[in-house]
């Protein structure tokens, strides 16, 4: 490609807004452009590291035997009715009316459409193992769209489906999806782990994420270095043996009912009664399936929304409006707490025992000391509610967990028969039966995969592609265009680079070598190859790759091999 004809408008600056250096990194290079909030044009450099990044997908998609369908974007709400998605699925389901009034909406993911094309057409056994997959545009109408590509609303997935006879045939598909999965992180130069996750919405009990480590990640990570256990804070167990309780029963005081004006964190109330946080319970309403449930833990930690929503059984949890609190305790946020309450409790590990601890008193500005757990809650049930943080003892050895940041670039997920069932998506048996199928469900953000890269491989001067990512292998760099001498070997190297198929972007533009170099750098191909004047006078090219700081002057004639070696 030739810079002078290349649209990749590069810019000296962004605004100050724009903090995420992948996302700061894109608009620089050119590479994306804002249409709408969380929707973007892909320019042709991006579109271009977006197609090597499906390439990959796509080998290694059909290496593990998966095929390619393209399905629609645009979905009727009758198969998502049938799944039963249609009522839950919320607001990032982005819905409208065609013409006849017919509901519609557009594809946040495919479970629907796939499990109908297959129920109409597969009938048996022998059709099975079946994985389908497809690289397409999905939308999500994302509350916070953030990061340019990171999180957006309109973004590309590759999204495959696995039908399978029984269960142990579907975590082998599972198995295989995991391996190729693994392989194409590793192909795109990613430093990744693979870490159990909550299955969320999509149901099911199987599930790991692809965790690109990068501290800009939205997701927190809990890693133990004892026994490698390693969790999306969401789903991670924490042990609970080292949360006995604090005081025994002869602690056991009065209760007391104490005016607590504006009182209404953890911290105040700590600060008004001078105890420390471990002392007092923390109370979370929240309304799981439109029931209120309350959740409560010791007060120097959280609890984890996810578990909760785990343990009551529901499809759908949120935090209670103060409206909801006021209705299902009598008080306002800062003053609810388990004494009396009607809905649902669930305890964590940590409260279990504790003698004398200080509640909400479910009456504006109150508080209740001299509580003891056991004599005045004595039937609750105690659970792991507690959202893991750094230090915390592993679940499963108790070990001391690691914390770090992750980047979701892939999501594998056994569903099971959730949606087989729901939609009758049967195959008939060796034994003459109908049987559900047994489905598991794979994705990849390719969009996202691009910015994860920027966000592991860059410096202060711009991106430092992968070999397998970058838009061009090589970037020639010719500094004097009226020297007839630099353009002609300049001219000569990028021809027999194409022709042995070497992606090469040649800067043919009249300007400085400054702007030249800062460019190049900013775009980031893996190799780049100045000529001038001064390097020609020693029979040489200035050779750089984009990792290292030095250069290196290399004949001319030896070149084409070097770069023949890194590629
Ligand atoms: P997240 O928790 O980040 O919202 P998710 O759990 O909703 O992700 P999945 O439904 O598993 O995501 O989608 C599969 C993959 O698609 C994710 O692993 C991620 O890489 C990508 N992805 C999901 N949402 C977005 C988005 N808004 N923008 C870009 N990529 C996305
Ligand atoms: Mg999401």
């Amino acid at each position: 490609m030739r810079q002078s004809r290349l649209f990749a408008p590069t810019l000296k600056k962004v605004s100050n807004d724009i903090e995420v250096v992948s996302h700061k990194y894109m608009l620089r290079a050119g590479m994306i452009r804002q249409v709408a909030a969380g929707i973007y044009n892909l320019l042709p450099v991006g579109w271009k590291v977006v197609q090597r990044i499906e390439a990959i997908v796509r080998e290694e998609m059909n290496r593990a035997g998966a095929q390619e369908v393209l399905m629609p974007a645009v979905q009727p709400a009758e198969l998502w009715q049938q799944s039963g998605r249609w009522d839950f699925y919320g607001p990032e389901l982005l819905r409208f009316q065609d013409r006849k009034n017919g509901d519609f909406c557009l594809g946040p993911t495919h479970e629907e459409v796939v499990v109908d094309m297959v129920r109409r057409d597969v009938r048996s056994y022998r059709a099975l193992p079946m994985n389908l997959y497809q690289i397409q545009t999905k939308f999500r109408d994302e509350i916070r769209p953030r990061a340019g590509l990171m999180r957006g609303r309109e973004f590309i997935m590759k999204d495959a489906y696995s039908f399978d006879v029984d269960r142990a045939a579907a975590e082998e598909s599972y198995k295989q999806m995991f391996a190729a999965y693994e392989r194409i992180f590793e192909r795109c130069g990613l430093d990744f782990r693979p870490v159990e996750a909550d299955s969320g919405a999509i149901g099911g009990s199987l599930s790991h994420e692809f965790q690109v480590l990068a501290d800009t990640g939205e997701d927190a990570i809990v890693s133990c270095p004892d026994c490698g256990y390693t969790a999306n804070v969401e789903k991670a167990g924490v042990h609970h043996r080292h949360d006995a309780p604090t005081g025994d029963a002869a602690n056991e005081t009065e209760q007391t009912l104490v005016d607590t004006p504006l009182t209404r964190t953890i911290e105040k109330v700590s600060a008004f009664f001078s105890v420390p946080p471990t002392q007092i319970v923390k109370t979370v309403l929240f309304i799981a399936d439109d029931v209120p449930v309350a959740a409560i833990i010791r007060g120097d930690l959280n609890v984890n929304e996810v578990k909760v929503k785990k343990i009551v059984g529901a499809e759908e949890i949120r935090a209670a409006t103060p409206a909801e609190m006021i209705e299902a305790t009598g008080a306002p946020p800062g003053s609810i707490g388990p004494l009396g309450l009607t809905c649902r409790v669930v305890a964590d590990h940590s409260l279990s025992g504790l003698p004398n601890v200080i509640v909400g008193a479910n009456k504006k500005d109150h508080h209740i000391t001299g509580v003891s757990v056991p004599r005045d809650l004595p039937d609750l049930e105690f659970v792991d509610l507690r959202m893991a943080a750094d230090g915390d003892p592993c679940g499963r050895c108790g070990g001391s967990f690691g914390f770090f940041r992750g980047i979701e670039v892939g999501h594998v997920f056994y569903l099971g028969t959730k949606y087989s069932e729901a939609m009758k998506c049967t195959y008939l048996g060796v034994d003459g039966e109908e049987h559900a199928m047994e489905m598991g469900c794979y994705g990849i953000g390719i969009t996202r995969i691009m910015a994860a890269a920027i966000e592991q491989h860059h410096d202060d001067y711009g991106i430092m592609w992968p070999m397998a990512l970058a838009p061009w292998q090589v970037h020639i760099v010719p500094l004097q265009l009226d020297d007839e001498a630099v353009v002609n070997e300049a001219e000569r190297i990028y021809t027999a680079l194409q022709e042995r198929g070497v992606d090469v972007l040649i800067d043919d533009r009249d300007g400085r070598p400054g702007v030249k170099f800062k460019d190049s750098d900013l775009i980031g191909a893996p190799i780049r190859v100045t000529i001038s004047t001064k390097s020609l006078a020693e029979g040489c090219v200035e050779w750089k790759l984009r990792r290292e700081k030095d250069r290196e002057m290399v004949p001319v004639a030896d070149v084409l091999a070097k770069i023949a070696e890194l590629i």
